[in-house]
């Protein structure tokens, strides 16, 4: 499949695809894209980036540039942000994501990989990575250890939240429905603690023992029962899916002073300085790196959420 938009001067081949008769067809993946790769050209215009750069790109292609958000660089909150996959560049052309040969990239809206950090383990931290750090971030959890933090949810997300944590300095409770996740939650990642949420005894030896919590589970649930796991002035930080279902308890009593609040990746800065402290600590996702023909068969693994914690697609590699 050749894609090409009027603007464009590249032609660019691109292999999504999910079809159950193996036919390769354009493919909407619903999920994000981040993509890492070398810089092959340069426009004449670019300082910050030379040919063989590595470089990442995010969830973010273009914005307006215009609005305060953007001026202050905080690009992740203006109105007219566009992602990286279906969304519109300046152009008025349709960004097609990552699975192409190549990708044609502002500049704003390229960070470099340090050297120390793979190109393939990085690749995720480009959503999943600034996802979780934002949040640490805005709550001035990176210089201030000794906090206690629940991550609910031990998935792409929550692994990297425990690696943040604890790299960090804070004391890391796991809250989970799924018991099994207890050994990879303390003796492979390093959590200090670990809790089924479905078991009120387990949740009530915590009650009001949390400063902050991360919510990384994107299908429904209840957050009553998490909340009650905050100390007074906690905050629970829901975090991943945009359109996370939310069932909030029916007496907002409950809160307190306790606050919740939602955050969705981050700016294009934060995101290059999510990166720099990755490469400090030696942080990165966790990743089984697939070829370009196993797509669908790593697509049926993920609606199954069979994959420990991200797939990432080796477009270079031969299939
Ligand atoms: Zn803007």
């Amino acid at each position: 499949m050749a894609q090409t938009t009027p603007n464009h001067t590249q032609t660019v081949s691109g292999w999504a695809a999910h079809d159950s008769s193996g036919t390769i067809t354009p493919y909407v993946f619903k999920r994000r894209h981040e993509i890492t790769g070398l810089i092959t050209k340069v426009g004449s215009d670019v300082s910050k980036f030379k040919i063989g750069d590595r470089v990442g790109v995010g969830c973010l292609a273009a914005s307006c540039l215009k609005c305060d958000f953007c001026k202050q660089e905080e690009e992740n909150y203006c109105d007219e942000i566009q992602l990286t996959y279906n969304g519109i560049f300046w152009d008025g052309s349709i960004t097609y994501g990552g699975y192409s040969k190549m990708l044609v990239a502002d500049h704003r809206f390229v960070v470099k990989v340090p050297d120390s950090l793979p190109m393939d383990a990085a690749a995720p931290l480009l959503c999943a990575g600034i996802t979780v750090y934002s949040p640490f971030k805005d709550h001035n959890l990176l210089e201030s250890p000794g906090k206690r933090i629940g991550i609910v949810g031990l998935g792409g997300l929550g692994h990297v939240a425990i690696k943040f944590g604890k790299a960090f300095g804070h004391h890391v409770t796991v809250i989970s429905t799924s018991p099994s996740k207890e050994k990879e939650a303390k003796e492979r990642l390093g959590a200090d603690d670990f809790i089924i949420s479905t078991d009120p005894e387990q949740m009530k030896s915590k009650f009001r023992t949390l400063d902050f919590i991360l919510d990384t589970v994107s299908a429904h649930h209840s957050l009553g029962p998490t909340l009650e796991l905050l100390k007074k002035k906690g905050t629970l930080m829901l975090v991943g899916a945009p359109d996370k279902p939310l069932d909030l308890p029916a007496f907002p009593m409950i809160f307190g002073k306790r606050s919740v609040k939602g955050s969705m990746t981050g700016s294009m800065k934060e995101t290059q300085e999510m990166l720099d402290v990755c490469a400090k600590h030696n942080i990165r996702c966790d990743i089984e790196v697939v070829k370009t023909d196993q797509i669908n068969e790593a697509l049926d693994r993920l609606a199954r959420n069979d994959v420990k914690y991200r797939f990432v697609i080796d477009i270079a590699g031969k299939p």
